[in-house]
């Protein structure tokens, strides 16, 4: 069985991995492995841009006054604060390496306006920011000779005491690496390391409605809460008011920018409804406006709405969204400058995430986590828009200062590394039933949509967990016969995260950011508290 050893191991090849890479590297040998191609992830889809407050007029107080309001209550007033102070530094530093934002007719920044903010702080690459970013530090780690990045490699779970001595689960302190499935082969090899970051991104896959790429199915979490890391807040998850209404894979995602610039949402009777839910109507934060295209097409029995950007103009939508403007025209045939756009809401982005401090570290020693994976308190109940690419720059690099400050880097724990048992798969066999596999996936989705969406209910939440217990069972039992492969190893993240997700959602009896629950529509003070699953709270 191959192995290999590092100073600092990165699970995941999108902002947060590769921007704690680059900088890690400054201080030892650095190994990235990602389970697809180099350029996987959400980042790439990012379209809006980064939310920082280096506008005239704008401070980093309005900016966290804006995300506290977002996040209605449940966001880490420090984490929050860090948030918006380190991550101009973080832009600058970005700027310093020479990446490119647009500018405007003066050569300044341009600075967009998007849901729930006060100033217009969003600067972006056109509409295609998180492309640019993440090749712009792929090409800087490609020069780089301390980081080595390998492709088609799935961490499968994370190496801990538990691997030394499996009967004795008390002793969980430290993480010395990760089994990791070379997706091509099949095989499984050892990577061990002083320090690791979980970089796996988001979750929007246990939905089948996702703008997240396919590769997003909550690895991070799962291996986590596997490993024994606590867990925070997963019944938030952001729903994305306004995906195009047709059969894309990814969903494909129409910009909170468009209505930053003036498109307005219509229903199918003609009837511009934004006025009768909210005062900022189409900027109000996303939860509300996604919830109010879920409640007209309730009342109606319709299948979409339409985002109307008509008002925008050709010249100003061709400029300003190239990507969106020419997507939506060559692939879907619609012009933006004259057609309604019909949209429907889909799952977007995952709130919370493996609990971390301030440095992005986990309860487990030695492991951090960063990016949209961790819950680092700065989204609480709801994420205001375009604060995610922020905070993935800022956590990942203030977890590379913590270790580098706290630990030698280039230590070498000889003992417990000699201790580490090669993957025993000795036992497994080749599983034919792949229809059966992909049926499984489908169904825990299609439970994930049906019961645990936009609007949710008790008596839907407790039926949904006896479901997914029952399909716990089948995939136990897969996974325990198996010869591995990425197909069931997503399909364990997927469950594990699902019952995450439902268990989350029902410790919260109350309606707070994402959370809406039928029975309880309102905040309930009493209830102003996180929601957090420790280990091993479900089998
Ligand atoms: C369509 C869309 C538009 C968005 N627009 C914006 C925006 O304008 N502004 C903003 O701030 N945010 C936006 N977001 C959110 C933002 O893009 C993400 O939160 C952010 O990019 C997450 O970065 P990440 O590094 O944490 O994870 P990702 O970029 O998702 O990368 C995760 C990486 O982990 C790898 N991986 C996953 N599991 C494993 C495993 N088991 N083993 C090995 N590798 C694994 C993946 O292959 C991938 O390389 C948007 C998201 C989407 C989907």
């Amino acid at each position: 069985m191959k192995s290999d050893r590092c100073d600092f191991l990165v699970i995941g090849s999108g902002i947060s991995g590769l921007y704690f890479a680059l900088k890690a590297a400054e201080y030892g040998k650095v190994i990235i492995i990602t389970k697809d191609n180099s350029l996987s992830g959400s980042t790439r889809f990012a379209q809006g841009g980064v939310a920082v407050s280096i506008g005239e007029g704008d401070s980093p107080e309005k900016h966290m006054k804006d995300t506290l309001n977002a996040g209605a209550g449940l966001c880490d007033e420090k984490s929050v604060e860090i948030l918006v102070n380190d991550g101009i530094e973080r832009i600058h530093d970005l700027l310093n390496m020479g990446i490119l934002f647009t500018k405007d007719e003066l050569g300044n920044l341009d600075l967009g306006m998007e849901g729930g903010h006060s100033d217009k702080r969003i600067i972006h690459f056109l509409d295609q920011t998180g492309k640019n970013i993440q090749n712009f530090l792929l090409e800087k780690i490609a020069k780089n000779n301390n980081i080595k990045l390998m492709e088609n490699q799935m961490a499968v779970d994370l190496i801990t005491e538990h691997h030394m001595n499996r009967n004795n689960r008390e002793k969980i302190e430290n993480c010395y690496g990760i089994y990791a499935l070379d997706t091509k082969t099949n095989e499984i090899c050892t990577i061990l390391a002083n320090f690791t970051l979980i970089a796996t991104g988001g979750a929007g896959r246990v939905y089948p409605f996702s703008t997240n790429p396919s590769e997003c199915t909550g690895d991070g979490v799962a291996m986590a809460y596997r490993a024994g890391c606590n867990i925070r807040n997963l019944e938030f998850i952001q729903f994305h008011p306004t995906v195009l209404y047709f059969d894309s894979d990814p969903a494909f995602l129409l910009s909170e920018a468009i209505r930053g610039e003036g498109a307005k949402l219509i229903n199918k009777q003609g009837e511009y409804f934004m006025k009768n839910y909210h005062p900022m109507e189409e900027l109000a934060p996303r939860d509300i406006v996604a919830r109010s295209i879920d409640s007209e097409l309730k009342k109606h029995g319709d299948k979409f709405v339409y985002l109307d950007c008509r008002s925008i103009g050709q010249q100003k939508m061709a400029d300003r969204f190239p990507y969106i403007y020419e997507t939506l025209k060559s692939k879907y045939h619609l012009d933006a400058a004259q057609d309604l756009i019909p949209v429907v809401p889909a799952a977007h982005y995952l709130c919370g995430g493996v609990l971390t401090d301030y440095n992005g570290l986990t309860n487990i020693k030695y492991l951090y986590a960063a990016g949209e994976t961790a819950s680092t308190g700065v989204h609480g109940a709801n994420r205001l828009a375009s604060n995610s690419l922020l905070e993935s720059l800022v956590f990942s690099y203030r977890a590379v200062q913590d270790i580098v400050h706290r630990y030698d880097a280039k230590r070498n724990d000889r003992d417990a590394f000699g201790k580490i048992p090669p993957w025993n798969n000795k036992e497994t066999v080749h599983v034919q039933e792949w229809g059966i596999i992909n049926h499984l996936r489908r169904e825990i989705q299609d439970i994930m949509w049906d019961y645990i969406g936009i609007v949710r209910s008790k008596p839907r939440l407790d039926r949904a967990l006896k479901i997914m217990d029952i399909i716990q069972e089948d995939v136990n039992d897969y996974y325990q016969r198996a010869r591995l492969t990425r197909e069931i190893l997503e399909l364990r993240n997927i469950i594990l995260c699902a019952r995450l997700i439902i268990r989350s959602c029902l410790e919260r009896d109350e309606s707070r950011g994402l959370h809406f629950l039928l029975e309880a529509p309102e905040h309930r003070e009493d209830s102003r508290m996180d929601t957090i699953i420790l280990p091993e709270s479900i089998e």
